[in-house]
């Protein structure tokens, strides 16, 4: 009988925890190596576009965060002051084959750590090195142990030390704009209500995204992109707080919806905007990278966690489709998912996407990560 084929996943984010349900959907063994010691419930919204949720269907989390999550009418986008339609895009189900859905970034990690084991994911465990010996891979990590594996799966974040180890040391781009985020409790709107869609209001050098975060509409919550004269950066990132008067500042003169939002928002987060240009290699021997280790990108077309859940799923199939050959399926993994990340990579950064227009947007949300043609480049 051949041996099981074991992989460790650094990070139990949103791609890790993706790609422990889908590695073992594909008969892997699976450990998750996670530095914090407890998940706290990071207040932030999150979109799940029909890209998205399509994998979170194929791993049967579906069902567990359709229960809470709002599913907004349209993306709709509108003029910062006046309030006039630049582009709205109905997104009912049927356009793409699955829902768009907002949600509690709390509720999207709860849901995707309970589809696996709680056997497997082991907190308290930040990697400090790794080394490979010709058919292991051995990972050291803060507390002086260590784990073995077949494989390495660096799903570290946006200051990923797997990604240093595979493409040596940089820093993520940082273009000088921050981003400020709230979540609250929509009964201190006082009365007033906002749009059922998920709305951006573009200003001139700045933008405010709204959207309701649960089915019943009792949580509002707010994500925007301002320039930050200082280059602010925190190691911090998830937890900073912002000041919500410097924040109702960099917003005045928008709509009153945009001002009630804010107005009735306690308290706010920080966080400085980051991204990266396309990596030239996502692998390294027995080790490759996934999410926003990988591919970083700036929050504007709502992304970053998608394409690391998009990731999971073709990196199952890789290995399937490489008969579990590491090297292999990482090759088949990079051929098949780089260019489509690069390009929205690209347009995230340039924050062009829907602002106006008629664009195509099937390529994104039409997008099956289960069902996409892999690239062999053994095949080429
Ligand atoms: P992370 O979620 O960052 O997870 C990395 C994990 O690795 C963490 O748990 C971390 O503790 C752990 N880790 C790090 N270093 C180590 C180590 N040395 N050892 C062990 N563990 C380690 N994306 C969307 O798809 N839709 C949205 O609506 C959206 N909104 C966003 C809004 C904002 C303001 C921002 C900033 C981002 C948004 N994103 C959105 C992007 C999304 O949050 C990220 O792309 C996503 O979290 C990336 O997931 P990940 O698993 O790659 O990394």
């Amino acid at each position: 009988m051949t041996k099981q084929l074991s992989v460790a996943i650094v990070g139990a984010g949103m791609g890790g925890l993706a790609a422990a349900s889908t590695l073992r959907q594909a008969g892997i063994d699976v450990q998750v190596y996670e530095q914090a010691r407890k998940f706290a419930r990071i207040g932030a919204g999150i979109q799940m576009l029909p890209n998205s949720s399509r994998v979170l269907r194929g791993i049967g989390v579906e069902q567990k965060v359709r229960a809470t999550a709002f599913e907004p009418y349209s993306h709709l986008n509108r003029v910062w002051d006046t309030g006039e339609l630049k582009r709205e895009l109905p997104m009912p189900e049927s356009l793409y084959g699955a829902p768009f859905l907002c949600m509690h970034r709390g509720d999207l990690h709860e849901a995707l750590l309970s589809n696996v084991p709680s056997g497997i994911v082991h907190l308290g465990k930040k990697l400090t090195g790794i080394e490979q010996a010709k058919d292991q891979v051995t990972l050291s990590f803060a507390d002086g142990t260590s784990a073995t594996a077949d494989a390495v799966i660096g799903a570290d974040g946006v200051h990923s030390l797997v990604r240093e180890i595979v493409v040596g040391p940089d820093k993520p781009l940082h273009k000088g704009r921050i981003a400020y985020r709230g979540v609250f409790d929509s009964a201190l709107m006082g009365g007033k209500t906002i749009k059922p869609s998920r709305t951006k209001w573009w200003g001139p050098d700045r933008h405010i995204v709204i959207y309701y975060t649960r089915a019943d509409r009792s949580e509002i919550y707010f994500v925007t992109s301002v320039p930050e004269p200082a280059d602010w950066i925190t190691e911090e990132s998830w937890s900073a707080k912002g000041d919500v008067n410097e924040l109702r500042a960099a917003y005045a003169g928008f709509h009153d919806e945009v001002l009630s939002v804010l107005d009735a928002c306690p308290e706010c987060h920080k966080w400085a905007i980051l991204e990266r240009e396309p990596l030239p290699t996502w692998s390294k021997g027995r080790i490759a990278l996934l999410g926003d280790a990988c591919h970083p990108m700036t929050p504007y077309m709502a992304q970053g966690a998608a394409t690391s859940i998009e990731d999971a799923a073709v990196l199952a199939r890789s290995f399937v489709a490489a008969q579990n050959d590491v090297g292999h399926a990482f090759a088949i993994y990079e051929a098949t998912r780089k260019p489509r990340t690069s390009r929205i990579q690209a347009i995230s950064s340039a924050n062009t996407w829907m602002q106006g227009g008629n664009e195509d947007t099937s390529w994104l949300y039409g997008y099956d990560a289960f069902n996409t043609p892999l690239v062999d480049p053994a095949k080429q």
